[in-house]
């Protein structure tokens, strides 16, 4: 055994004690309901020291907790005052309603359900418990697919009054893609970023992801927020058997659109939702082994020393690495920061220190900065007659070709580790305005019944 911690059981949901436990370059969270029988999970897989990886932090309780603790972690989610992390980034689900059906879907969003939309005062209320829960972190706005409300950019307007500096639109790009005026509208609101999901390159990765071939449709979004001066993230649900295969694909494509496009941030697919029976090992793919994707797909130009564990979030759940795209498209890391395989004790951070740099440093990578208007078309010159030296180049270069590699490890109810869901930043502000972790908001049994979406308490 590597370490102890807690979970719940697939079935009942109720509270039970988990381990880690290793065999070989493998590790598992084995768990046993005294009703329900055993339960055992990889979490952890490949040639990364999962030991390497953790760091310690300082828990750092909610500014103002919005429950009281009574029944324990996670059924007190709102959050309580037993909570180790400040809100970084903060879901506001404005709409139930999409223009895809898509096979996989992490907010449930479907035609079948009722629409579901909160106000423009109700999310004006939402945007205040955020700001009293955490003061002010991003916001990121999400559905269902928030482009089909017409008041979407009164409601992005709204967050900015209400004093949130980066709001990010969570889209899948349709509407994006067919209006170059909607991005600019958008902007001019005062929205920063988008989200875009983006599956792959391949139609047959659209058509299992997302029922269609949308490639164009996602290069044309990415063109239309580019002139618009809106920065784009492409994030990518990672499938086994489906598109793990095109990561380096994703990211040579990601840097060609650089300065727009800001970053790429994996998902590896969890399971919300009905599953009577477990997940097989082989239909997950853990953080290490998306590194190894990376840095064998890019042929080693990207190694895993590249990439370090965040300070914001439990280091389980997530990586990241920082890079300049140089002029022939190739990413060069920037730092030698703290790596997955440096040596020694690492040093247990304060939550809350750690949340202020990555909010801080969200705003700042995934926005896109203000370019030079030659630069602006990539073609190196700096709008003067005066050529630039490799100094001159490589500064201009760092102000706006800064590119992140990024991957975030949701958890479902196989996996959940209780010790990464107290240190959670990313959090959905539900219906009666309470703050609760993503993967806790989006628990559900293995007969697919939530402990929070749509229930009372939430
Ligand atoms: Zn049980």
């Amino acid at each position: 055994m590597l370490s102890s911690t807690s979970s719940v059981c697939p079935v009942c949901m109720q509270r039970v004690a988990a381990i880690r436990e290793q065999q070989g370059n493998t590790v598992y969270q084995v768990k046993r309901c005294p009703e329900h029988g055993t339960f055992r999970t990889v979490i952890w897989r490949g040639s990364i020291p999962f030991s390497s990886w953790l760091r310690p932090k300082k828990p750092s309780a909610p500014l103002q907790a919005f429950t009281e603790v009574h029944q324990g972690c996670p059924y007190d989610c709102g959050l309580c005052p037993d909570h180790g992390q400040h809100t970084c980034t903060a879901l506001i689900e404005i709409t139930n309603r999409c223009n895809l059906r898509c096979p996989v879907c992490f907010a449930d969003a479907g035609a079948e359900q009722p629409s579901n939309e909160p106000s423009l005062s109700h999310i004006g209320f939402l945007y205040d418990q955020v700001m009293a829960g955490s003061g002010p972190s991003n916001i990121q706005l999400s559905g269902g697919e928030p482009t089909m409300r017409e008041d979407l950019a009164e409601i992005i307007r709204l967050g900015r009054d209400k004093g949130f500096h980066f709001i990010q639109l969570n889209s899948n790009g349709l509407k994006l893609a067919a209006d170059p005026c909607y991005a600019q509208k958008l902007k001019d609101a005062g929205l920063a970023s988008v989200f875009l999901q983006f599956d792959g390159l391949k139609a047959a990765t659209h058509i299992a992801l997302r029922g269609r071939d949308l490639h164009r449709i996602k290069e044309q979004a990415i063109i239309n927020c580019g002139k618009a001066g809106l920065g784009v993230v492409l994030v990518p649900t990672l499938v086994p058997g489906v598109n793990p295969q095109e990561i380096g694909a994703i990211i040579e494509y990601g840097a060609r659109f650089a300065p727009t496009v800001r970053g790429v941030h994996f998902q590896p697919i969890s399971y919300f939702g009905r599953f009577p029976e477990p997940p097989a090992d082989r239909d997950r793919l853990t953080l290490p082994e998306v590194i190894e994707l990376i840095e064998l797909q890019s042929e080693g130009r990207i190694s895993r020393d590249n990439f370090a564990p965040p300070a914001c979030e439990h280091a389980l759940c997530s990586f990241h690495g920082n890079f300049i795209v140089q002029e022939d498209g190739q990413l060069m890391p920037l730092g030698s920061g703290p790596t997955c395989c440096s040596t020694g004790e690492p040093q247990a951070i304060p939550a809350l220190e750690g949340r202020q740099k990555s909010v801080n440093f969200t705003a700042r990578q995934w926005s896109l900065p203000a370019l030079p208007m030659a630069n602006a078309q990539g073609c190196g010159c700096n709008g003067t007659d005066k050529p630039q030296d490799d100094l001159d180049r490589f500064l201009a270069r760092a102000r706006t070709h800064t590119f992140s590699l990024s991957a975030m490890a949701f958890q479902d109810v196989w996996n959940l580790d209780l010790e990464r869901l107290r240190g959670c930043c990313i959090h959905i502000v539900s219906p009666a305005g309470k703050l609760i972790p993503f993967c806790a908001y989006n628990l559900t049994s293995n007969q697919g019944e939530p402990l929070y979406r749509g229930v009372e308490r939430a």
